[in-house]
């Protein structure tokens, strides 16, 4: 690790735990919740105080639902709870055998539990030649630069110019839907209404659901007036345009906005970690989330998107969304707490832990725009009111799991 600056701070916890998003905060809630009499001392890194709702994000893009009601505020959360502490900053190196982390000011962080809930990042692969040019609206940043490239195009009222979305996934589906139902909104965030292109490269849309759902989406979108291209694989994106490879020819369309929505990769920074990681990059855990399962240093955990179970026959299917996170996030504190429980001289003991649980059948609500589908296994019910009031409610919910206890200040942060 390179040495601190003079001035740098130190801070010392019992559980230090980079990332505040789904992971991050449910894992502080959690081991509140089982150590309420006597909770451990808390550090939680993270780059933004807050976080915007990422379930509703395309509806928080276009304002269909104010973007201040879809702010978690977790800092002021996690400020409030008892020796817990919330640090703003970058982290730019781990030491995940010393259980170290280091910021971007110089602050070092020990503790003698560490969790990784650095996420992932959306992110175009960076082998597609001019893929820079294409934005997402995961980050923050990401959203703020989104909806200001929108807001410039279509500036005027007769602007019909093409935004084409890259990923036949549940994200690219839902954008996608919600840009074409623009077009039938009285109040709209802009004069102009986008053309919509959604390109998948696979042969159905959201194939990670049964083959109904794609068929299904599919023609909620078209009946919305998207352009679906299916078997189109995006070779290139020039400013102004993307070149399509589909079965074989290429085919240039015009783009004025080009969004990827086609896969998500590690945090930068997990490349860094001296963990095992998964061929695509990913943190290898073994099911109890530890980073080494069987050696090493027992206190080193990861959960949330960052990483990808291995045990048994191989990796287990996770699902890489906030559910799943929650669910990881219990099983972290509760590993946590027991390792703080023993003795120093049992250390290293790696047993009597708890196991995640893999859970492949999960329902799903897939908003397309004015259209929603209600999925589970190979029922799909289109019951669009109920699933937007429901995906609402269920925000509510969850932001209901970390109060705000006492607020001098209201956030005033713009950012979505
Ligand atoms: C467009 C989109 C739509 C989605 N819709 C749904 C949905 O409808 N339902 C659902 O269940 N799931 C959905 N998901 C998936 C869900 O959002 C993710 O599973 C979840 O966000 C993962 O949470 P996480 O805590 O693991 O990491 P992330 O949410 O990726 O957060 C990682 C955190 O780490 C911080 N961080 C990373 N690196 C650093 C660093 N170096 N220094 C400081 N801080 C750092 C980041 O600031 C961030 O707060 C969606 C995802 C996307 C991208």
């Amino acid at each position: 690790m390179s040495s601190a600056p003079e001035n740098a701070k130190a801070i010392a916890a019992d559980v230090l735990v980079l990332g505040a998003s789904f992971a991050g905060v449910e894992l502080v809630y959690q081991l509140h919740r089982r150590a309420a009499a006597k909770p451990p001392k808390i550090v939680v890194v993270d780059r933004d105080r807050e976080h915007g709702y990422l379930p509703l994000v395309q509806e928080r893009l276009v304002g269909t639902i104010d973007p201040a009601t879809t702010l978690l505020r977790t800092a002021a959360y996690i400020e409030g709870l008892p020796r817990a502490r919330f640090v703003q900053g970058e982290i730019v190196e781990v030491d995940a055998r010393g259980r170290a982390a280091v910021l971007a000011d110089g602050t070092r962080i020990t503790a003698r539990v560490l969790v990784i809930a650095l996420g992932s990042v959306l992110a175009p692969p960076p082998s597609i030649p001019g893929g820079e040019r294409m934005l997402a609206h995961k980050s923050p940043q990401q959203l703020a630069a989104l909806r200001q490239r929108l807001a410039e195009v279509y500036a005027s009222a007769d602007a019909d110019a093409r935004v084409v979305v890259v990923g036949g996934g549940i994200s690219g589906c839902e954008l996608a839907g919600e840009l074409a139902s623009l077009a039938a909104r009285t109040e709209r965030p802009w004069p102009g209404v986008p053309k919509v292109t959604l390109v998948a490269s696979t042969d159905r849309l959201v194939p990670i659901l049964h083959p109904r759902v794609g068929v299904r989406a599919k023609a909620a979108l078209v009946e919305q007036g998207v352009d679906v291209r299916l078997g189109a694989r995006v070779v290139a994106v020039e400013g102004g345009a993307v070149e399509l490879a589909i079965a074989g020819r290429r085919e240039r369309l015009d783009a004025a906005v080009v969004v990827w929505t086609g896969g998500i990769a590690p945090a930068p920074l997990v490349a860094a970690l001296d963990v095992d990681r998964t061929p695509a990059g990913w943190i290898a855990v073994g099911p109890t989330l530890q980073c080494f399962p069987t050696r090493g240093p027992a206190e080193v955990f990861a959960c949330g998107d960052a990483v990808r179970v291995l045990g048994g026959d191989g990796e287990w299917p996770t699902m890489q969304r906030a559910i799943e996170c929650i669910w990881q996030a219990k099983v972290v504190a509760r590993n946590a707490l027991a390792l703080l429980d023993r003795s120093d001289e049992r250390d290293a003991d790696h047993t009597g832990l708890h196991p995640h649980r893999p859970r492949p059948q999960f329902a799903y609500g897939v908003s397309l725009g004015a259209r929603s589908l209600v999925v589970y296994g190979w029922l799909c019910v289109g019951v669009s009111w109920i699933n937007r009031w429901f995906r609402r409610w269920l925000m509510r919910q969850y932001f209901a799991r970390y109060p705000v206890v006492a607020s001098p200040v209201a956030s005033t942060s713009p950012r979505g």
